[in-house]
């Protein structure tokens, strides 16, 4: 008798088991994931949708900037997400001289001066030297770092036979006002516009920028000359960069000057050369300073 009663218990317990079991299986998956629909995205998730979620894989991504990189990216729909981003953060969404900003001039050595960012009218760099007149053609000054990382190519350059000489360096306010109103007057504001800066945005104003010849050429025809295939190979090592390359006219907001170069510190030159980049687009993705 008492192997029976055992023997009707069992199945019973091993039904309501299971019948526990299977409600516990399928109570597990409804409770973790909770079907899609439910979610709803915030306005912003829709719109970083739109950006295929790109700020998750760049640093440089703005979010103040978000309804920017939407309107430039429909109005150029061939550029990747990761152009549109860089673009915009050089402001190419805005025409030139449009939305222009005052220059953070804490950026010292880096400051940027271009089309959208400007200079103050008093604005004078403190520390401004005269280049030692064998490395010039009169007194032509530049800020203290630059002025010195200047000689020390333009001596390496003549111990090698080459002429580079500075021959227009730091340009005060005024001077800028008078050789741009020059300048209009003889090829129009259009025409001017594509090779001077108007005044406070001329990076001549900052000290740091220096225009070459080799005293044979006139300074336009630097780049056939050997002492611009100098400048190509060696000026990042003392600190200067070719400042308006040949295209990136766009980004620069300037037709391509073979004797332009601009003061950035090694660190950065070196950079710029190695990465083939403007000083607006190492702004744009390592500076950040929007
Ligand atoms: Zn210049």
């Amino acid at each position: 008798m008492k192997k029976r009663k055992k023997l009707k218990i069992k199945p019973l317990f091993i039904i309501i088991l299971l019948i526990i079991i299977i409600f516990i299986f399928l109570s597990i998956p409804k409770k973790n994931n909770p079907p899609k629909k439910q979610i709803k995205l915030t306005e912003e998730e829709v719109k970083m949708k739109k950006l295929n979620n790109i700020n998750k894989k760049i640093d440089y991504f703005n979010n103040d900037y978000i309804d920017r990189y939407i309107s430039y990216k429909e109005k150029n729909p061939d550029l990747s997400i990761t152009q549109v981003v860089k673009n915009v953060n050089m402001n190419l969404d805005y025409n030139y001289y449009e939305n222009t900003k005052e220059t953070n001039i804490n950026n010292k050595d880096l400051i940027l001066v271009n089309k959208y960012y400007y200079l103050k009218e008093d604005y004078v760099p403190d520390n401004l030297e005269s280049i030692n007149v064998k490395n010039a053609n009169g007194d032509r000054k530049l800020v203290s770092n630059a002025k010195k990382a200047f000689e020390e190519l333009s001596n390496t350059a003549a111990q090698e036979g080459l002429n580079i000489i500075a021959m227009s360096t730091y340009r005060s306010y005024e001077y800028q006002v008078n050789l741009y109103n020059r300048y209009v007057e003889n090829d129009g504001k259009e025409e001017a516009d594509t090779y001077s800066g108007r005044p406070g945005h001329s990076e001549h104003q900052t000290g740091l920028a220096v225009d070459v010849y080799n005293k044979n050429e006139t300074y336009t025809n630097f780049e056939k000359t050997k002492e611009f295939d100098w400048m190509q190979e060696n000026a990042y090592k003392y600190g200067f960069i070719l400042r308006f390359p040949k295209g990136k006219e766009k980004e620069t907001g300037y037709q391509y000057e073979s004797w332009h170069y601009r003061y950035v510190g090694k660190e950065a030159a070196k950079y710029i050369k190695e990465k083939d980049i403007t000083l607006e687009e190492y702004h744009a993705t390592i500076i950040k300073d929007w």
